[in-house]
């Protein structure tokens, strides 16, 4: 493990963390074998003693988990490039998704547990029919930020309906502003379209808006600055995200991602940039505003400049697996456990393991690196 990440992250949580403790290291295997089995799950003996059992969901390295991502299908109507092949992608079967119901209990257990801030994604969240309510049972549970990151194609007539639902932000991903190119980059879907649904979303209240452009080398790289500009004469916040292995098709490669170092140098030549603030908190992005006072930006750097020390992060994928990091094969099933009659309690409990077997960071620049099974789409990103 990296020292100086957790004697970063012992002083962020000012607590004593496990450090001087022995790591039962085949503990995420039995978190993952735990959710299906009820008899594994209530026996104490594959308990870690030091694993709490009130509280917040706090890891083993004194990170508290108060942000769930909640993946409401893993089908989309676009294909972006650095996601989904054009062809050949196969979806879960209706029946293997969470209900809204299951979804809505689980939320609950995770609020009682210190959640206080959730994201609907996916896939496209949009696609799965009736989404409003979901957001509507969300909302009564009383989450200070609940949010969606959408592709928008279908936002514009929705943004209404959902803010009604109790919706309060969104991300909308746009990776060019350039009609043809955002045409090759998305594959299906127009620009138009995008530009539309922001200019509704903001009508209907969601602001401001974040959007998140995902830069590929050779791509769309030479639209830093227009996406910068962009930011400035909008007031939405121009969010870079560096191109992460996860893409189903397996054919992440180092060279087509652009640094978010890069980004910050190009554009704070142009116009200077000052952190919005010193202490990154457990944010992904790294924001900035314009120094002249005009506009935000944001850089998500996870794969040159991990986060992973303040991460606070779990997320709930469509067919209700529980998962600590997007970078982790471990996996929890809560469809298991409701779905054979768990109790709130065991959802807890899942819970619990879960965040208990969290590793100290994702790896990618280490050579034992695995991309993981699930793609981004199949996790919710
Ligand atoms: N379909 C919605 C959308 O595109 O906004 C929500 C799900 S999508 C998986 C969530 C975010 O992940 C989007 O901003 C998308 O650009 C980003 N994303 C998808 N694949 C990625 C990858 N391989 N590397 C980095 N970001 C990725
Ligand atoms: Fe769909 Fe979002 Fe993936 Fe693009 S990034 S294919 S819109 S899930």
């Amino acid at each position: 493990m990296d020292d100086s990440l957790h004697s970063g992250i012992e002083a962020r949580a000012g607590r004593a963390t496990a450090s001087s403790r022995p790591i039962p290291v085949s503990l995420s295997v039995r978190a993952h074998r735990a959710g299906a089995d009820p008899a594994v799950r209530s026996s104490s003996a594959l308990i870690d003693p030091d694993m709490p059992n009130e509280g917040p969901l706090v890891d083993r390295y004194g990170r508290v988990h108060d942000d769930l991502r909640i993946s409401v299908t893993d089908r989309c109507n676009l294909r972006c490039v650095y996601c989904m092949p054009l062809e050949g992608m196969t979806f879960l079967p209706r029946n293997e998704l969470l209900s809204f119901e299951e979804i809505v209990r689980v939320a609950r257990v995770a609020h009682r547990l210190g959640v206080t801030s959730i994201r609907l994604t996916g896939g496209e969240p949009l696609v799965r029919r009736g989404l409003t309510d979901l957001v509507a049972g969300l909302s009564k549970i009383g989450f200070s930020d609940l949010a969606l990151t959408t592709n928008a194609m279908q936002l514009a007539a929705l943004a209404g309906p959902l803010v009604e639902a109790g919706l309060q932000r969104v991300n909308i991903s746009c990776d060019s502003l350039r009609a043809e190119r955002f045409a090759s980059i998305r594959r299906r879907g127009d620009l138009a379209t995008v530009l539309d649904a922001m200019s509704a979303a903001e009508q209907a209240g969601l602001t401001p808006i974040k959007v998140n452009v995902v830069l590929l080398r050779g791509s769309n790289d030479d639209e830093i600055l227009d996406f910068a500009s962009f930011a400035r004469e909008t007031g939405r916040i121009v969010r870079f995200i560096e191109f992460m292995p996860l893409d189903a098709q397996g054919q992440w490669d180092r060279e087509r991602l652009v640094p978010g170092r890069e980004v910050f140098e190009t554009i704070n030549e142009r116009w200077p940039l000052a952190p919005v603030s010193a202490d990154l908190g457990p944010a992904p992005a790294e924001q900035f505003r314009f120094a002249d006072g005009i506009g935000r930006i944001g850089l998500i750097s996870s794969v040159t400049q991990p986060f992973c020390g303040t991460c606070n992060r779990l997320r709930l994928t469509a067919d209700g697996a529980i998962r600590n990091c997007l970078f982790s094969d471990d996996e929890t099933t809560l469809r298991d456990v409701m779905r054979s009659g768990g109790t709130d309690e065991d959802i807890e409990h899942q819970f619990r393991l879960a965040v208990w077997a969290k590793f100290p960071g994702h790896a990618i620049n280490e050579p034992q690196f695995l991309r993981p099974a699930r793609s981004m789409s199949m996790i919710g990103g």
